[in-house]
């Protein structure tokens, strides 16, 4: 069929294509562990749940506004300020159906065909998507592992010309679960004042961060909000992924135009959600707290099981749920190894299936039991024994 050009490119994401391979091979009777979606295992917290249940009941399933609910915009505003020190007016902040939306539409309204993009090479796989629809031209920049999976700065520099119109972060980083230190950040922001271009900076992870650390904005640096779009959301924080809950913060004449494009493609976000979100924001946090603390357990157990098995070296994620391990010393390519694991009945993603620069790598999601990560490593330590030994 004769499809618009501006879509041949999309593909599905890498998770779902494994979910649904692995789910095959479940309906054969096979034991799969599910390490490829990026998910919390943990229900939304029983009060956010209550405060969503009432809110339907009593009917608040109407339309409302497409930049959404005022309060939730006002608390929105507050909280996201207060956890990145900066002051962030209201009129900033646009409520979604899921971060997606946010990052999707403010790509749209700043991109123009032939502007070139620069985005994460392995990065979440909505960023290439997305450029492509806008017309924009992508242009990967590296992550390196001996940076600690930030952004290869060197390369980032050479790679920006004058049609240089927008940088993608993602700090904690889907895939590698690394941080993009101050530092960097500066040094980003140097250049994007430099050269005149904008910032996407997907934060949706920043609170699931590791060791007590603390996860920089680009967005705090001087004069970055004016030219910088934070997305951020309910879906990993709250584990609310199915309840379609995201949020952006950008300059108001960038926001009244997402505004729009909201107002003609979904219209606005449902409105028991956002009173279940205002709950969220509100209650007490000791259930994200819990959450982050038994993230962390599980991060060690995996990173330090990973690294006792010959042929494959783990850094250990800052942030997110995800671990990327390096399998390059077994000289296989990365999705041979991935379709060996889940014939092994572990279903995780090659580093692959988040760009060219995730060769060499597989992605794990510890967002899963103790008890499961460690039969998963059991199965691993038995493929990668049986490859060592060439057979
Ligand atoms: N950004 C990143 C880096 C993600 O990993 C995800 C979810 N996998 C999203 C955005 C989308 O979040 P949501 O489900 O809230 O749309």
């Amino acid at each position: 069929m004769n499809l618009a050009e501006r879509t041949d490119h999309l593909r599905s994401e890498g998770a779902y294509a494994v979910l649904a391979r692995a789910q095959s091979l479940e309906a054969e009777g096979r034991d799969i562990i599910h390490l490829e979606v990026g998910e919390p295992d943990f229900e939304t917290p029983a009060a956010i749940r209550q405060v969503g249940a009432d809110a339907l009941l009593e009917g608040r399933a109407r339309y409302n506004p497409p930049a959404g609910l005022r309060d939730l915009r006002a608390a929105i505003a507050q909280a996201a300020g207060k956890q990145r020190g900066i002051s962030i007016p209201p009129e900033r902040v646009l409520i979604s159906p899921g971060a997606k939306p946010n990052l999707f539409f403010p790509t749209l309204a700043l991109v123009n065909p032939g502007d070139e993009v620069v985005y994460p090479d392995p990065g979440f796989p909505t960023y290439r998507a997305m450029i492509g629809v806008a017309g924009g031209v992508p242009v990967p920049v590296r992550l390196r592992e001996a940076l600690g999976f930030s952004l290869d700065l060197e390369q980032l520099q050479d790679l920006i010309t004058s049609r240089t119109r927008l940088l993608i972060l993602n700090s904690p980083s889907n895939p590698t679960g690394g941080v993009l230190p101050l530092e960097d950040l500066r040094r980003v922001a140097a250049l994007a004042e430099q050269h005149g271009f904008w910032i996407l900076s997907d934060e949706i992870y920043a609170r699931l961060a590791f060791d007590g650390r603390d996860v920089p904005s680009i967005a705090c640096l001087p004069g970055m909000a004016e030219r910088t779009v934070i997305v951020d959301g309910f879906s990993k924080t709250y584990a609310m992924t199915g309840w379609r809950l995201g949020f952006g913060i950008m300059p108001e004449a960038l926001a009244r135009r997402v505004e729009l494009l909201f107002t003609h493609a979904h219209g606005c976000t449902a409105e028991f959600t956002q009173i279940a979100a205002l709950q969220a924001l509100r209650g007490p946090q000791d259930d994200v707290q819990k959450m982050v603390a038994a993230y962390q357990a599980r991060r060690d157990l995996i990173v330090d099981g990973l690294n006792q098995i010959p042929g494959v070296h783990c850094l250990r994620p800052q942030g997110a749920f995800y671990a990327f391990p390096n399998i390059t010393a077994l000289g296989r390519p990365s999705e041979e190894i991935a379709d060996l694991l889940l014939e092994a009945g572990v279903a995780l993603l090659p580093g692959t299936a988040f760009g060219d620069g995730g060769e060499g790598y597989l992605r794990l999601s510890f967002a899963n039991s103790s008890a499961n990560l460690q039969r998963a490593l059991e199965r691993m330590g038995e493929v990668f024994s049986r490859l060592a030994k060439g057979l």
